[in-house]
């Protein structure tokens, strides 16, 4: 393997390439028009061209990004995540090209895709799982007797979902049958796909996955796990290892289960087993993620193992270099995603040019990142600009840290979630470690956030605006000048 292309865009496309030339290998970047000049491009040795932005006709189009494979000879892809990272049918087309996919085979992908597969597939590995259904649920009159003998409330889910999507809580037996039916519809039209199936709605639960490291020679390890309970509408904003509830037992049973349920698919490259965990600290498992993870970085920190590095290593058929025994978590890291959406105002999309984009920096501060001053934020992808990524010697030192590096972040031209993250990181259940996945249902308000910040918003949408009436009044000089230069000039 010499030459890797990074089949996506933004601070995982410049994260792999980063790795890809640390190794010594060559990296292609790909592009849609609109990212032109972004970071990934400029970092890369070469890159292509995808041409128009939709997602269809450039980073989610197979056939222009084997095309790109093939013109610049690159022998293998990391497709990042997103995009086309959990496409089964990538993964095969990738390999029948005769090029190696970065990531694991296509039909652990596949089982892995479908909620209920992946339930079929781990039975009789000693799981624990959410007590609920097992296939999809088609007769309603069955269908409302099982949600019953569960006990409302209860979750119907789409065995297709993904991102947060496809999921209804039903809280009681009336109002089962027609939640059941849009609950289809609706998975239908999202996913292709109306299976639906019936989970024990578990109330105040915490999000804990493991991260799980698997070579092709039948080994495979865990690195421990992540804290992610701190969500927006079923979506991670805050990440941290190691979780704050986890015990020295839980953790060896959590990481065994993952490590399980990774050899139940077959599965190789590095992968994330997510669990739910109940207020008892039981825990059931809920997916496997067969993609590098948005938040990796946190155990990229707490262990010292660069996972893209690893994820190569493995793809080239090394076995990995270490065993279980040799792993071990240090210190404590958090995650804060910082997105162009506004914490003021419903967290709408924010589009834009970033007038002013300035990091942090500092020893223990990572700033994976997509983005420059002066790059318009596309509203075709995912609005993530970056994340802020902070490393402690235990976790309140951590939150310090990430006071102090969101206040060193300065971002003008679009709204950012960055208050948001100060926000969080000083509320008093985030800091006792005391909360569930309902944080910012049952915490955050617009009040919540600092007086200073509200003033900032104020002068930041002044200063965009400002801005904007300035670049059209030097575009209306250019636009009517030439002649009227020429003639000064002559004249003198
Ligand atoms: P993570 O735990 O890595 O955040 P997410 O489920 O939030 O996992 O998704 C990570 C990325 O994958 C995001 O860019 C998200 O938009 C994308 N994604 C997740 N599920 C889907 C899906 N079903 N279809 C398209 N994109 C998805
Ligand atoms: P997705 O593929 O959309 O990521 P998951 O099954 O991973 O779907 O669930 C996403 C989130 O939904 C979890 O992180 C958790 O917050 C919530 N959730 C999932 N299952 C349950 C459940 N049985 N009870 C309560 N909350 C749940
Ligand atoms: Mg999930």
């Amino acid at each position: 393997m010499q030459k890797i292309l990074v089949a996506n865009r933004g601070e995982i496309a410049v994260r792999v390439i980063q790795s890809v030339r640390r190794m010594g290998l060559r990296s292609v970047a790909v592009y849609s028009d609109v990212d032109r000049s972004a970071p990934h491009v400029l970092l890369a040795d070469e890159s292509v061209c995808l041409g128009d932005p939709a997602p269809a006709a450039s980073y989610l189009n197979i056939e222009k990004i084997l095309a790109a494979a093939r013109t610049t000879g690159a022998d293998a892809i990391h497709p990042g995540y997103g995009f086309l990272s959990e496409n089964a049918n990538f993964a095969r087309a990738v390999a029948e090209a005769g090029l190696t996919f970065i990531g694991p085979p296509p039909e652990a992908i596949e089982i892995m895709g479908s909620k209920l597969a992946a339930k079929d597939a781990v039975r009789g590995y000693d799981i624990p799982m959410v007590p609920g259904t097992d296939t999809a649920l088609t007769d309603p009159e069955e269908a409302l007797d099982i949600a019953r003998n569960l006990g409302f409330p209860v979750l119907v889910k789409a065995s297709a979902g993904g991102g947060g999507k496809g999921m209804r809580i039903v809280n009681q037996p009336g109002e089962f049958t027609a939640q059941l039916e849009r609950a289809r519809s609706e998975a239908m039209n999202a996913f292709g796909d109306d299976a639906v199936f019936v989970e024990k709605y578990i109330g105040s639960p915490r999000h804990i996955e493991v991260q799980i490291l698997a070579d092709q020679h039948g080994h495979c390890v865990h690195l421990f796990e992540r804290e992610c309970s701190v969500q927006r509408r079923h979506q991670k904003v805050v990440e941290e290892a190691p979780s704050p509830v986890v015990h020295a037992a839980m953790r060896q049973a959590i990481g065994a289960a993952a490590v399980r349920v990774a050899q139940a698919c077959g599965y190789t490259g590095a992968g994330t087993v997510e669990f739910i965990v109940d207020e008892a600290l039981n825990f059931y498992f809920l997916e496997m993620n067969t993609r590098l993870q948005v938040e990796h970085p946190v155990t990229e920190l707490t262990t010292g193992i660069d996972l893209v590095e690893q994820q190569i290593r493995v793809a080239r058929g090394e076995p990995l270099a270490f065993g279980q025994e040799d792993l071990s978590q240090r210190g404590h890291a958090i995650e804060l995603r910082i997105y162009a959406e506004d914490p003021f105002d419903d967290f709408l999309p924010s589009i834009g040019t970033l007038i002013r984009f300035q990091v942090p920096e500092g020893p223990d501060i990572r700033v994976d990142n997509g983005y420059r001053e002066g790059m318009e934020v596309p509203l075709h992808y995912d609005p993530l600009l970056a994340k802020l990524i902070v490393f402690g010697a235990d976790r309140s030192d951590a939150i310090s840290r990430m006071i102090e590096a969101i206040d060193q972040f300065h971002v003008q031209g679009v709204q950012t979630t960055l208050p948001f993250g100060r926000f969080v990181m000083c509320s008093k259940p985030f800091r006792s470690g005391q909360f569930d996945t309902h944080f910012v249902r049952d915490h955050f308000t617009v009040g919540a956030l600092r007086p200073d910040d509200h003033e900032a918003r104020v002068a930041a949408q002044i200063a965009a605006m400002l801005q904007h009436q300035h670049e059209k009044t030097v575009k209306l000089h250019r636009h009517v000048s030439p002649g009227w230069m020429a003639r000064g000039r002559g004249d003198g």
